[in-house]
C-alpha cells in the first residue's frame, strides 16, 4: 500500500471498533505518523475473535481457521512473530446419513453420497477452477449473484441438492442453499477446496492481542452516534458520557447491524443496507469431554434432510491438538441461518439440553455422560451470508461510502466472507484516511 504522508497538525482518526479490522487499520495509520485512537465498547480486542480457555487447554470459539490464501493476516501475523506458529490442519470427516451407518473418510470422495453427487461437486469445482473469481474481495456481481443454491440445483440429484451442498453452505456460510447465492458459493469453495488450512495453537485470540497491543485502544468506551458538522462526519458521542471525540475521520470496523445503529439518518441508504444485511447470531455449544475420541475426524456432518437444527460438530482437539494439552476432545456444535435465531431466544440451560439430546446422532462416537462441562459461547453476529443480489447491493454500497466525506468502513462484509476479507478492506479506509 502508498502511504500518503500524514498531517500531525490534525485531529486524530477515530477507528470504531477493536476487532482485527479496526486494529490492523489503527496499525498502518500509525505506522504512517497518524494520531489515532480505536475506542471499543467491550473490555477485551478481538471483536469475533475469542479463544476460550479451561485448566490449561484452548479452544477457538469465534474465528477457527486461517487459509493459506490469506495475504493481509500472513504479512500482520509474521510482524507480530506468529506466522511461524501456523500449524496445518489435517483430519477426517465422519457422515451420518440417514439409512448408512456412520461413514468417516477424507472430504475428497464421500461415499455415502453415491457416485452422482460427487460428480457433481468435482463439475462445480471445474467450475471454480475455470473461472476463478477473486479471492477476499467483490469486483463484479455477475448473473450467479442472483440466484441461490437452492434455486439453481432444484431438481438435480437429490443427495448433491438435499445433502452435500446444505451441508458445505452451512460449513462456510454459515446459511442454508436457500440464503447462500451461487456467486458466494463458487468463491467461498475455492477459499476453503484451493486453499490449505491452518490453526494457531496459541488461539487466535493472540493475534489481535498482539494488535492491540502496538495501538492506542480505549476499552469500555461505546460510540454512540456520529458527530456530524457542515456536510461530514467529523468525530463521534460516547454513549453514556456523552464525550465528544473529535476526528479528521473515522473508520467504522463493526459488524453490520452494529453499524446501522451507528448511522444518521442523513445516510439512510448506507443505514438500510447494514439492515439489510442478514444476521446470524450464534450460541455456539462447546462440550468438554473427559477422555479422547477416536480417530482423527475433525469434523461430524449429519444428515440435514430432517431439518435439524445443528448440522455439523468439529472436535477441537483433533482440528490444533497443540491447543489441548490434556488431550481430551473439544466439541464445538454448529447451527446455521436461520436455525441459529431460534438458538438466540433460548437460555443457555435450554440451548445445553438441546445441543446434548442431538450430540449422540451428531458425533456418534460420543456419550452424553462423557461431557464434563459445558460453556455456551454467544456472538450477535457471526458472518455475513450472502443471500441472492448480495454482492451487487456490497458494490453499490461501497460505489457511494466513497463520497460521504470522513466517513469510511472497514468489515469483512465488503470481501466475501472470513477475516482476511475485513483486513482487505483496511487499506482503502486508511488511504482515506490519510489524505482527508
Ligand atoms: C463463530 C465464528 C466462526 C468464525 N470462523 C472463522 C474462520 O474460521 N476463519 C475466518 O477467517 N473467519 C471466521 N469468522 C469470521 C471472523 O471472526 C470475522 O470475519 C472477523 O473477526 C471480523 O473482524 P472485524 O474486526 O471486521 O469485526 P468484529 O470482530 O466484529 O469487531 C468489531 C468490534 O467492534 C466493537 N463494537 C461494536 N459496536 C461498537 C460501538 N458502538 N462502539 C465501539 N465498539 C463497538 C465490537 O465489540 C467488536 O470488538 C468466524 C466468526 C465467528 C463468529
Amino acid at each position: 500500500m502508498t502511504i500518503p504522508a500524514s498531517r500531525p497538525d490534525m485531529a486524530p482518526v477515530v477507528v470504531i471498533g477493536a476487532g482485527v479490522g479496526g486494529l490492523a487499520a489503527a496499525q498502518a495509520l500509525q505506522a504512517a505518523g497518524a494520531g489515532t485512537i480505536v475506542l471499543e465498547s467491550s473490555a477485551r480486542p478481538g471483536g469475533r475473535i475469542v479463544t476460550m480457555e479451561r485448566a490449561g487447554d484452548r479452544v477457538d470459539v469465534g474465528a477457527q481457521i486461517l487459509h493459506s490464501s490469506y495475504r493481509c493476516a500472513s504479512a500482520l501475523m509474521t510482524g507480530l512473530d506468529l506466522r511461524q506458529h501456523w500449524r496445518p490442519v489435517r483430519g477426517e470427516s465422519c457422515y451420518s446419513l440417514q439409512g448408512s451407518d456412520p461413514w468417516i473418510g477424507s472430504d475428497a470422495y464421500v461415499s455415502p453420497m453415491g457416485l452422482r453427487a460427487n460428480l457433481a461437486l468435482y463439475g462445480l469445482l471445474l467450475r471454480v477452477t475455470l473461472r476463478p473469481p477473486p479471492l477476499h474481495e467483490i469486483r463484479a456481481a455477475t448473473a450467479l449473484d442472483a440466484v441461490s443454491v437452492a434455486d439453481q440445483f432444484r431438481g438435480s440429484d437429490g443427495m448433491l441438492s438435499k445433502c452435500l451442498l446444505p451441508l458445505l453452505c452451512s460449513a462456510m456460510n454459515v446459511a442454508t442453499p436457500r440464503y447462500t447465492s451461487m456467486q458466494h458459493l463458487l468463491h467461498i469453495l475455492r477459499i476453503t477446496a484451493f486453499t490449505h488450512r491452518y490453526a494457531l495453537p496459541q488461539g487466535l485470540e493472540e493475534f489481535p492481542r498482539r494488535l492491540a497491543g502496538r495501538v492506542s485502544v480505549r476499552y469500555e468506551s461505546p460510540v454512540a452516534s456520529l458527530l456530524e458538522e457542515d456536510g461530514r462526519v467529523a468525530g463521534v458521542i460516547l454513549e453514556g458520557s456523552g464525550e465528544v471525540v473529535r476526528a479528521r475521520h473515522v473508520i467504522m470496523a463493526v459488524a453490520p447491524h452494529q453499524a446501522s445503529a451507528l448511522l444518521p439518518a442523513t445516510l439512510a441508504a448506507q443505514k438500510q443496507f447494514f439492515e439489510s444485511v442478514i444476521k446470524t447470531p450464534q450460541a455456539l455449544p462447546v462440550f468438554f469431554l473427559d477422555r479422547p475420541l477416536p480417530g482423527n475426524v475433525i469434523s461430524y456432518m449429519r444428515d440435514p434432510r430432517g431439518d435439524p437444527c445443528f448440522w455439523f460438530a468439529v472436535d477441537n482437539t483433533r482440528k490444533a491438538p497443540g491447543m489441548v494439552k490434556s488431550g481430551k476432545s473439544i466439541l464445538t456444535l454448529w447451527t446455521q441461518y436461520p436455525h441459529c435465531l431460534e438458538l438466540e431466544r433460548l437460555t443457555d440451560t435450554e440451548v445445553t439440553a438441546l445441543a446434548l439430546r442431538e450430540l449422540q446422532v451428531l458425533v456418534p462416537a460420543a456419550r452424553a455422560e462423557w461431557v464434563e462441562h459445558v460453556a455456551i459461547q454467544r456472538h450477535e453476529f457471526s458472518h455475513p451470508p450472502y443471500a441472492p443480489g448480495a454482492y451487487r447491493a456490497v458494490l453499490e454500497f461501497m460505489r457511494d461510502a466513497a463520497t460521504i466525506k470522513g466517513l469510511s468502513f472497514v468489515g469483512d462484509i465488503f470481501g466475501g466472507a472470513y477475516m482476511e476479507a475485513s483486513l482487505r478492506s483496511v487499506s482503502q479506509a486508511v488511504k482515506r484516511a490519510l489524505t482527508a
